[in-house]
């Protein structure tokens, strides 16, 4: 006897279904019968058993007895016909499915023989043993129904399990001959059934394929007898307990409900089994187990796959949002992973026990919706990780730019290895194994990324640098460049100059030593220090333009010449007298102070290896004004000159004039 955990109450476990009407139609209930009998999640651990005979042969008494079903018995009295078709019954404390069939008996009333084959077709394709019911007398008439009868299961069968080797192709044929007197013992009995059995099978017309196969290749057989019923009916009732035994004892050497015989239909396919097996039957089609089992196989794993698949979807649609949204979901890998795990689990429980390569085949279906599924959720947060990382990133950079005393490489470095390292850690918790998906794309994408924005950040740091290092030199010449130009001499230039390279030098080698932390490339080095040197020149250009202003020259032209007028060789102010030579000393002073026109015109020292060059082309995005380097070696233009000369002379005459004055007051006092 299987074992059945069903909790069907005692009433609901009795219950009696006409599972084929005798109109022929098959039931729709049958699902739920299986379930109220409490034997849908039994897997394989049930068994099936039908009866075969004569009517009113005592067929549904047996059944009764052995197996506490509660099948119609007609009832004596009123010698009254039981309802015809095929009812099912669940045996009492046993997870046994018995198959009870009323018919009318075609051959003797020249009926229905019709619905007698197809009920035979039906019953063998799920019982694993078929009780084949007679009188005593019955035997060895060999022409009588039973023999017909039997023809037509042969027959039937071979169509059925003929063709294919297949899990559950072998039945137990058991004879159980009633009224048995016991004057001929039942060896002889069974010897009699057995020759007759294997005339019948010689004479059945089989297909060329199959004409060497035996009966024994496809049948076992089990020989019993029962007492008369009512002439001894404490022995009948004896030996009926011992034959209940064989069907509920797997320890009984005689047990008959062998798994060989199992018809290999999970309990929660049966129902839908017997139905198409039915409805194929009635349409009078081609038959074949295998077929039916695949078709089974496909329908139950559609509708397992379905049931799991529902409620993976509500969970997966938990986090739908979520994750649209932008969250990063903590743990989502794990979810993921549960609820596919579950959903396989659920659907391997149900579905493995149906044809495997069905089973195979609509789970790889199963797994790829589940997939589809979870791909956008994974996809969607590594969307999610990859926002979150690269603001971090940025984040840290700024953190770490802060204040003058950092390492700029350092810090990148610093703030990559976390960025990736968020990243690839969230991303390997929601990968899911099993699947193709990849994050390292995902990772590369953000390494270019974060080196873009590094990038820039680099050149903004450069570009404050050099704004820092050009404010630097601007202090530093400042002050030197004012004084050499205010003091004119063939040499002015030079030493302007060389103020100029020294402060450009120290520059230069500040940029090169913080370049270096900023892991600035080659060509960055020199686009940087082209527009330094450019912005050095500039910056000593501004100034030059500031001391060289018309009124600051000119002053300068007016204090050098007064130097030379006003003052004699010791620095002494001059005290004109009537005998000195102005007229000489004036031309000698203007004609000195003129010469120094020209030698502010232009920059131009006397040694020409201070010559400072400037390539026009050197880019520079930094300072991007308009600029020419060789006309900004042009102090003054001529025409500039030209005025500032006239000026010049204006002033220089008017002290000439007053020179001359002073004397003639002097002669007057
Ligand atoms: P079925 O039509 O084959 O299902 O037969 P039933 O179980 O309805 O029984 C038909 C009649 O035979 C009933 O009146 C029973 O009481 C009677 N019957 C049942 N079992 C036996 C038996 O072993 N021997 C005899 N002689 N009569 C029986
Ligand atoms: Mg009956």
């Amino acid at each position: 006897m299987a074992e059945v955990n069903g909790h069907a109450s005692q009433s609901a476990s009795t219950e009696r279904i006409q599972i084929v009407d005798d109109e022929k139609t098959f039931t729709s209930e049958l699902t739920g019968q299986i379930e109220r009998w409490g034997l849908r999640d039994s897997g394989f651990n049930y068994n099936i058993v039908a009866v075969f005979g004569s009517q009113s042969t005592g067929k549904s008494t047996l059944l009764n007895r052995l197996f506490g079903t509660t099948f119609d018995v007609m009832d004596e009295t009123r010698r009254q016909q039981t309802t015809k078709g095929i009812w099912m019954c669940r045996g009492r404390d046993m997870g046994v499915m018995v198959m009870d069939v009323e018919g009318t008996d075609g051959r003797e009333r020249g009926e229905d023989q019709d619905f007698e084959r197809k009920s035979a077709l039906f019953s063998l394709a799920s019982s694993e043993v078929l009780i084949v019911n007679m009188w005593e007398h019955q035997v060895g008439l060999y022409q009588g129904a039973n023999m017909s009868l039997l023809k037509t299961v042969f027959e039937v069968n071979l169509g059925l399990f003929g063709k294919k080797q297949m899990d559950g192709g072998r039945t137990l044929l058991l004879f159980v001959i009633r009224d048995h007197i016991g004057q001929t013992p039942l060896a002889n009995l069974q010897a009699t059934l057995v020759a007759d059995l294997n005339r019948i099978w010689d004479t059945l017309s089989k297909p060329d394929d199959l004409k060497d196969r035996k009966l024994s290749d496809y049948f076992d057989l089990a020989f019993t007898a029962l007492p008369h019923k009512i002439l001894v009916p404490e022995k009948f009732e004896l030996a009926v307990l011992s034959l209940r035994k064989r069907f509920t004892d797997k320890s009984n050497p005689d047990y008959l409900f062998k798994s060989a015989y199992h018809k290999r239909i999970p309990a929660d396919g049966v129902a839908f089994y017997m139905q198409n097996i039915w409805e194929q039957v009635q349409s009078n089609k081609d038959l074949d187990l295998p077929t039916q089992q695949e078709l089974l196989a496909q329908f139950r794993c559609d509708e397992i796959s379905a049931g799991a698949l529902a409620e993976f979807n509500e969970q997966a649609k938990s986090q739908k949002r979520p994750v649209e949204s932008g969250r990063v979901v903590e743990g989502l890998g794990e979810l993921m992973k549960n609820w596919r795990t579950r959903a396989l689990t659920r659907y391997d429980r149900d579905a493995s026990r149906y044809h495997k390569g069905v089973y195979t085949r609509k789970r790889a279906d199963l797994v790829s919706v589940i997939d589809s599924t979870l791909s956008p959720l994974f996809l969607g947060q590594l969307k999610n990780l990859h926002k979150l990382a690269v603001v971090a990133f940025k984040q840290d950079l700024l953190n770490g730019l802060k204040g003058d005393n950092y390492d700029f490489a350092e810090v990148v470095t610093k703030a990559t290895k976390k960025c990736e390292e968020t990243f690839s850690t969230g991303a390997k918790e929601a990968l899911v194994e099993g699947t193709d998906w990849n994050w390292e794309d995902e990772l590369e994408v953000i390494k270019e990324e974060i080196r873009g924005v590094a990038d820039q950040c680099r050149k903004d740091e450069t570009k404050k640098m050099i704004n820092q290092i050009e404010r630097n030199v601007k202090k530093i010449i400042s002050e030197p460049v004012e004084i050499q130009l205010s003091k004119p001499s063939s040499e002015m230039w030079d030493s302007v100059l060389t103020t100029f390279k020294e402060t450009l030098a120290k520059a230069e080698a500040t940029y090169l030593a913080k370049a270096k932390s900023f892991n600035c490339t080659e060509q960055e080095n020199v686009t940087s220090l082209a527009a330094l040197r450019k912005r050095s020149w500039i910056v000593l250009r501004n100034k030059i333009e500031e001391q060289t202003a018309d009124q600051v020259l000119l002053g300068k032209l007016r204090a050098h010449f007064e130097e030379q007028f006003r003052y004699d060789d010791q620095g002494v102010p001059r005290v004109w007298k009537p005998e000195d030579d102005i007229d000489g000393a004036f031309k000698k002073a203007k004609e000195e102070t003129l010469e120094l026109v020209p030698l502010y015109s232009r920059i131009k020292p006397l040694d020409s290896s201070l010559e400072f060059v400037l390539e026009d082309d050197a880019s520079d995005d930094l300072a991007n004004e308009e600029f020419e380097f060789s006309s900004s070696l042009v102090v003054l233009s001529e025409t500039k000159c030209l005025d500032l000369i006239n000026k010049f002379r204006r002033d220089a005459d008017a002290y000439y004039v007053e020179a001359k004055r002073s004397t003639v007051s002097s002669i007057a006092q």
